[in-house]
């Protein structure tokens, strides 16, 4: 569904140039929920920016469906990490999560449907006529998440999502991400620094090196389904793949000389 071959992005020119992605190569499919891991700073912003057509790429190409991507394309969605600077402050939830839908051609009826929806499907009922302000922020992270749902779109793009909430409410959003996930059939690309969320989510993890970026490995999840936080963390596969990518991540920082010391 998605492809990205020999993507690489360079910011800025000669001696001043920073080679955030040098070579990255991987596929999507239709339906599965990827995702991405790599230490802080290895390119993972510029990498879901590029699949969004946010960026263009310095070399390669991403496709969608053997289209390329040139410019945001209507079947994504996207949810950033910061939903503070997401969400308009002056506008309600509803009004928040219907405003995307303008750009396309719907009715008053269907409009409000798809947001009611998208609403109850993160438990936010009680709350579509309150402003961002007055949410705790794993719900303003909810509202965002039922913003990107209500828009319907074929490929769900998410920038650490979770990562500015607490560790329990991030729990509670990893559990609900999977749940409407499961209800929409959306693909996602879900990209993270963090190796034990990126094992409870995904289906495959695609392990990134440290700049210059590429793909170290491809690590297919076969973890039963539905995932629970406390049975399937006890798993020993999740203990393994952990471990292994972990391992895997520290040996690369080392032999590159960016490890701790
Ligand atoms: P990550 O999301 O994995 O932390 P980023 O994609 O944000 O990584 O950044 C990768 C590299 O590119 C970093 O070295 C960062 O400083 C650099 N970078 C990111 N955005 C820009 C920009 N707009 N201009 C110059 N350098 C940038």
């Amino acid at each position: 569904m998605l492809e990205v071959s020999g993507l690489s992005k360079t910011y800025g020119e000669g001696a001043r140039a920073t080679h955030a992605i040098a070579e990255l190569s991987f596929t999507v499919h239709e339906g599965e929920f990827v995702c991405v891991v790599g230490p802080s700073g290895c390119g993972k912003t510029t990498l879901l920016r590029c699949l969004a057509g946010l960026l263009p790429p310095s070399a390669g190409r991403v496709t969608l469906r053997g289209r390329p991507v040139s410019g945001p394309p209507e079947e994504v969605g996207f949810v950033f990490q910061e939903y503070s600077r997401s969400l308009m402050p002056w506008l309600s939830v509803r009004e928040n999560i219907a405003l995307p839908l303008r750009h396309k051609r719907l009715g008053r009826a269907e409009r409000d449907r798809l947001v009611e929806e998208a609403v109850e499907s993160v438990a936010l009922t009680g709350f579509i006529d309150h402003y961002p302000w007055e949410l705790s922020g794993g719900m303003q992270q909810r509202v965002a998440i039922a913003r990107a749902l209500a828009y319907q779109p074929e490929i769900l793009l998410m920038d650490e999502p979770f990562a500015s909430v607490d560790a329990q409410t991030r729990a509670d959003l990893e559990d609900l991400l999977l749940r409407v996930r499961a209800a929409y059939g959306v693909t996602v690309v879900f990209v993270t620094h963090d190796i034990d969320e990126a094992v409870y989510l995904g289906q495959r993890i695609v392990v990134l090196t440290p700049p210059p970026t590429s793909v170290q490995e491809v690590l297919d999840v076969t973890l039963p389904e539905p995932r629970d936080q406390v049975e399937t963390k006890e798993l020993p596969e999740f203990a393994h793949l952990r471990a292994h990518i972990f391992r895997s991540i520290k040996r690369r920082q080392s032999l590159q000389g960016q490890g701790p010391g």
